[in-house]
């Protein structure tokens, strides 16, 4: 099987930013798992549906399609509390498993998530748990907002991130925690070129530690 990074974390950890350059670096295909559930998230939304509704839920899952991921509006406050919400759906995880597996079969890849190291890709040799305190990630998703023109209060944005990181730690299924040999990543004292270099210095240490076959597996 090829090389599968897993980059997990909480909301607003610098996974993507991350996960997307280690690709790029790497020479290896890069999936943004979260936009699975943004876009189920919003396919349900479309239908003016519940987003705990399991049933409706688990059927858009089922019906996404690869254009859906390219949505326009798969962020900002009710797509990320959408995508929370159905994602703790196990009829939702199950429609989206095998599909993510797939992707990293075929060519290896970065994923990043919350569930890669734990249970899409439990014997991935790399594992990056990236995380960072919640004031500095309201702060930098607050940045992002504003970035792109998005006029968002701060104290409101903390609220969302916690609210996130408490409704996708405490669920029953596939709950965001490091696997038990992640290496962890805090960024909140680096900028993304720092956690770039300290990411791909903690990548090789692994890649060498290991034998080149287990490298591979
Ligand atoms: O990573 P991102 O913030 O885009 O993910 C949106 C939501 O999707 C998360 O809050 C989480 O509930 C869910 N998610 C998940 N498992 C993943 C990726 C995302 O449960 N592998």
């Amino acid at each position: 099987m090829s090389l599968v990074i897993a980059v997990d974390g909480p909301a607003a950890a610098g996974k993507g930013t991350l996960a997307r350059r280690l690709a790029a670096a790497l020479g290896l295909p890069y999936l943004d798992t979260g936009l699975l559930y943004r876009a189920t998230g919003r396919r349900v939304l479309d239908r003016e549906a519940d987003p705990h509704d399991a049933a409706i839920a688990a059927a858009e899952a089922g019906a996404l399609r690869p254009e859906d991921l390219d949505r326009s509006d798969l962020r900002g406050p009710a797509a990320d509390m959408a995508a929370s919400t159905v994602a703790a759906i196990p009829a939702v995880r199950a429609a989206l498993l095998d599909w993510q597996r797939e992707f990293g079969r075929r060519h290896g890849a970065v994923m990043d998530g919350r569930d890669i190291g734990t249970v899409v890709f439990p014997a991935a040799p790399v594992k990056l748990f990236v995380t960072a305190t919640p004031e500095e990630r309201a702060r930098r998703r607050w940045l992002e907002l504003r970035s792109r023109g998005v006029a968002a209060d701060r104290a409101q944005v903390a609220a969302e991130i916690h609210t996130r990181d408490e409704q996708d730690s405490n669920r029953p299924v596939a709950p965001l925690r490091p696997a038990e040999d992640a290496l962890i990543l805090d960024t909140t004292a680096l900028d993304a070129e720092a956690a770039f270099a300290t990411a791909m210095a903690m990548i090789r240490d692994r890649l060498n530690s290991l034998d080149p076959g287990a490298a591979k597996a």
